[in-house]
């Protein structure tokens, strides 16, 4: 799909683990030329790279837990500022914590925030089904073989592995860190008159189509067609 010419949108996805917010950013970036940006995938990124941020932070993430709050907000916003302080981009994963969003607030306030909704057997589901590239990052669902279709990743040739946050015990703290943690910011969002929810059980062509036209209503200040 052709970029937009559109303003430069910063959108703050929210949603639990395995609700498809990666997914979604990604057709975010061809549909309206927004970065996306990932704090999991830039902390993971880091820890790969063995740098003192990945050492810090690399118990936590295998755990599911929030790491040192102050560094990894620090990381994230200067990265935003580095990178992405005139352009529009789609967060995936962060704000994750009152601090953090009031960190980012004072920086770069995100313009629209968007949660897709799923319960939680759909997150499990979808988690526990799922494998990822090790380069990209790109996901794939397993079917009744319990693999992916294909044997590597169709974007970048990568390999495909389970995340290793992805084991049942992992998810069920990455589940309970997202109610404590995360629905508070959600809640500040949705008091701000910024949030909008969209239905995350739908196929992620349709969960796409109903934020596209969210993001469409943004921009041309026609908001809450959303049935
Ligand atoms: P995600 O890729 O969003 O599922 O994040 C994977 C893991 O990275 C989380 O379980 C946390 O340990 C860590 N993480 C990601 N984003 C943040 C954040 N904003 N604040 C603290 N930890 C984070």
């Amino acid at each position: 799909m052709a970029s937009l010419n559109i303003p430069p949108l910063r959108i703050a996805l929210f949603g639990k683990p395995g609700a498809g917010k990666g997914t979604q950013a990604e057709a975010l970036k061809g549909a309206f030329g927004l970065a996306h940006l990932s704090s999991g995938e830039i902390l993971r990124s880091e820890i790969r790279e063995g740098t003192l941020l990945g050492r810090k932070v690399e118990q936590y993430v295998l755990r599911g837990e929030i790491g040192p709050e102050d560094l990894i907000t620090e990381a994230i916003i200067g990265y935003i500022e580095r990178k992405h302080s005139s352009g529009g981009y789609a967060l995936d994963g962060f704000p994750r914590t009152l601090y953090q969003a009031e960190e980012l607030d004072g920086r770069f306030p995100p313009d629209l925030c968007l949660l897709i909704d799923i319960s939680d057997e759909e997150a499990v589901k979808r988690l526990s089904g799922r494998y990822t590239c090790v380069s990209c990052e790109k996901i794939y669902s397993t079917g009744a073989s319990g693999k992916p279709a294909v044997p590597s990743c169709e974007r970048c040739g990568g390999e495909l592995r389970r995340r290793e946050d992805d084991t049942p015990e992992v998810i069920r703290r990455r589940l309970r860190v997202y109610m404590e943690q995360v629905v508070p910011v959600i809640s500040r969002y949705r008091e701000k008159g910024l949030l909008e929810t969209i239905d995350g059980a739908l196929s992620p062509r349709l969960t796409g189509k109903k934020i596209a036209s969210v993001i469409a209503g943004k921009i041309s200040g026609n908001r809450g067609f959303l049935a």
